[in-house]
């Protein structure tokens, strides 16, 4: 029996994406190899690599000065990255919890880091609101959706400064404004591919105003000015987003998920808010996530959770627990996930408040 995926990452692939890659994994393009065994520099998969990258430029909407890399070292190495290439003197950060943490602690490498508001004392369940960036900051940087937290801006910030986004977990689920991004990273396991690659999508003209001398492999130049064919790509990682890519133009392409993705944490939430054996942990209702939905065991039903996740499981739903810096339950519910899977879960929570 096919699980409900609510994993957080590595995640829920298209069935679209799974059998497409497996029939690659076969045979690729008619070359009499197997995808795990082509050249990254055949003609087959350079194709491939150029579909993708223009694919998302135009599912995305993508302004001329920027350029699509697909780059290894997940989206961690971009926190390593970013400054390296955008920050001279100061940047100014927004901590909405664990990776916008992680990326503040790589930034203080590089240069003064301003951390402009924090929601750690109350465990991240909100962000913040009230914050000014200074003027004179090289950029901001924000993390759009806090995947451990469940929490989500769900709009561009313009704050007068270039902007830096770790869009890891809510890259392609809405539509963006890329008018003050300078640069945005995405780790491929939570939206795009499998575990490997990350899409890193850069303003051209935004590079080059460090002075710092910058590594080879950790210089954006370098990668736009070889089309990420530098050194050696994750070539199934890449093959696979290009399949994920054409599921998401069957689905009427960014706005249609986008209307997909709301109804499915509407459907959720509400279920969260209704049944008595619930509640949501983001405490600010507007900065819930639409991709990571976490919840805990009510007031007084504390006791039972070893017990939901059981019933859960029973009824074949994976990856519902919590982090452990939150507890609880955490369901993921990415752009692959059809609405049925919700609904599935929400059909479990109801009947365990049935027989409990
Ligand atoms: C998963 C995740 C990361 C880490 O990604 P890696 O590819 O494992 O480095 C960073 N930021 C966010 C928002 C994430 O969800």
């Amino acid at each position: 029996m096919k699980k409900h995926n609510f994993y957080a990452g590595p995640s829920i692939l298209s069935e679209y994406t799974i059998s497409q890659t497996a029939d690659a994994v076969r045979e690729f393009a008619g070359t009499g190899l197997s995808l795990l065994e082509v050249s990254h520099r055949s003609k087959e998969f350079v194709a491939v690599c150029d579909e993708a990258r223009s694919m998302i430029k135009e599912l995305l909407n993508i302004p001329e000065e920027f350029e699509v890399l697909f780059l290894g070292g997940g989206a961690s190495l971009q926190f390593c990255m970013a400054p390296y290439n955008f920050l001279e003197k100061k940047a100014s950060f927004l901590d909405t919890g664990t990776w916008a943490s992680n990326a503040i602690k790589e930034a203080k490498i590089f240069g003064e880091v301003n951390v402009l508001a924090s929601s750690k004392a109350d465990n991240y369940t909100y962000i913040p609101k009230n914050y000014e960036v200074p003027a004179d900051s090289d950029y901001f940087y924000l993390c759009t959706n806090n995947t451990i937290f469940g929490t989500e801006t769900h709009t561009d910030p313009h704050v007068g400064v270039p902007v830096i986004a770790d869009m890891s977990s809510d890259i392609f689920s809405r539509p963006i404004d890329f008018k003050d991004y300078v640069l945005i990273f995405a780790g491929a396991q939570k939206n795009l591919a499998p575990a490997g690659v990350t899409l890193v999508i850069v303003r051209k003209d935004a590079l080059g105003k460090v002075t710092r001398p910058i590594p080879t492999m950790l210089n954006y130049n370098t990668h736009i000015a070889k089309e990420s064919m530098f050194n050696t790509p994750p070539v199934l990682p890449i093959y696979s987003a290009l399949q994920t890519l054409k599921f998401y133009k069957q689905q009427g392409g960014i706005e249609g998920i986008y209307q997909l993705n709301r109804a499915k944490a509407e459907l959720l939430y509400n279920e969260i808010d209704s049944n008595p054996f619930f509640k949501g942990t983001v405490t600010c209702k507007e900065d819930r996530s639409i991709m990571n939905v976490c919840f805990v065991m009510n007031d007084g039903k504390e006791a039972l959770e070893d017990e939901f996740n059981k019933f859960a499981a029973s009824r074949g739903m994976v990856g519902v627990k919590g982090h452990r810096s939150v507890g609880g339950f955490r369901a993921s519910i990415y752009n692959a996930m059809p609405i049925s899977s919700v609904q599935a879960l929400v059909d479990c929570m109801q009947e365990f408040a049935k027989t409990h």
